[in-house]
């Protein structure tokens, strides 16, 4: 890999909440030259660029310019989702024989956290530097009852922007009661950058043989599903475009990882967006990915004037099963008092 330059962070105001809050930027460099904004609001990735074949460097996730457009986004762009990413049924689970109520803002289920969950949440954020590169850690305390949920739960987020072109996403979470816990990014990529047309052209493998089979309101009916000769199989990379067609709306479904160790780091997904050459694979400690595909961008102003519309950029969000809680048959999603919640996502960024 060519030498270009320093690692380095630069920090900022990026923008202030009531009560005179500021929100912070921070943009990591990378010594190639690749470059990651961040912002507290939420624990934002706000862009990310990286090179194509010739060197190129663009931005290649969607946000938005300023805090207005993030604190009235319902995208999601860029977030850290939590406490519980996806939907949970009618908005309710049980511990120990207790029933939680949580807010419903999708339909009755409830999806992403509720209202003001993670992703519009005010983290606080420090930056370092170390061996594997420069990062941001990010930290927030939900307090027991927020949202709906039990526990208070200090969460910790870290990005890391390595010299190899990879964003890791280091996620700790520890709770002084009995509660429940998923949590992922929920960036919007474009590899031939944010503002550049549809993903149809791009290529995806996820490997991945099952799915968990969801009702028309994207609940899981608890059915795991194989994908094999099924127009959800993408075993095989696959041009997004080829299949796409045989959904509503898209595809936006949570895939099973094919993983033999449980919570080992392995590759789950490789994109190629074949004329810029840029390629991105996932590597997750996570059982499943929900894969969807904008379905709801409807025109969204974005960044320097872009507008994003249907399948204008891809989400490929690293978590646990949809609606866990309500399937006693799929992975737990309890995090106890004295446990660490863990996850390791790493993105890596090359060229064809
Ligand atoms: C969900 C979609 C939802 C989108 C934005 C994705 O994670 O799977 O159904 O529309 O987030 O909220």
């Amino acid at each position: 890999m060519k030498v270009k330059g320093k690692m380095a962070i630069e920090k900022g105001v990026f923008g202030t909440l009531s009560k005179n809050r500021a929100v912070e930027f921070f943009i990591l460099k990378n010594k190639t030259g690749a470059e990651a904004k961040l912002i507290s609001f939420g624990a934002t990735l706000a862009s990310l660029k990286m090179p194509d074949k010739n060197g190129k460097f663009t931005d290649i996730v969607l946000g938005y310019d300023d805090l207005a457009g993030y604190i009235g986004g319902k995208c999601y762009f860029g977030c850290i989702v939590g406490r519980y990413a996806n939907r949970i049924a009618n908005a309710k689970f049980q511990l120990d024989g207790k029933e939680y109520k949580l807010v419903a803002n999708d339909g009755k289920h409830h999806l992403h956290g509720g209202i003001k969950s993670f992703s519009r949440a005010p983290w606080q954020g420090g930056t370092f530097e170390s061996d594997d590169g420069c990062g941001v850690i990010f930290k927030y305390l939900s307090a027991d009852g927020e949202e709906g949920y039990p526990g208070n739960l200090e969460v910790t987020v870290t990005y890391t922007l390595t010299d190899d072109n990879e964003l890791k996403i280091g996620y700790q979470a520890a709770t002084d009661k009995k509660t429940i816990l998923n949590l992922t990014n929920h960036s919007y990529f474009n590899l031939a950058g944010h503002d550049n047309g549809d993903i149809l052209s791009h290529r995806i493998t996820i490997n991945a043989d099952q799915i968990t089979a969801v009702d028309n309101s994207y609940i899981p009916t608890g059915i795991i599903k194989s994908v094999e000769n099924t127009e959800f199989d993408l075993t095989q990379s696959k041009k997004i475009a080829e299949n796409i067609g045989k959904f509503q709306l898209g595809y936006d479904f949570n895939y099973i990882l094919n993983k033999p160790t449980p919570q080992e780091l392995s590759l789950a997904v490789r994109v190629v967006e074949p004329q810029s050459g840029r390629v991105m694979e996932i590597f997750t400690t996570e059982p499943a990915i929900q894969f969807y595909t904008g379905n709801f961008l409807d025109g969204v102003k974005g960044k320097v004037s872009a507008v994003y519309k249907k399948h204008g950029a891809f989400c490929l969000e690293a978590q646990h099963y949809p609606d866990s809680p309500n399937h006693p048959n799929f992975p737990s999603v309890l995090l106890q008092p004295g446990e660490t919640y863990r996850q390791l996502t790493v993105y890596k960024f090359s060229v064809l």
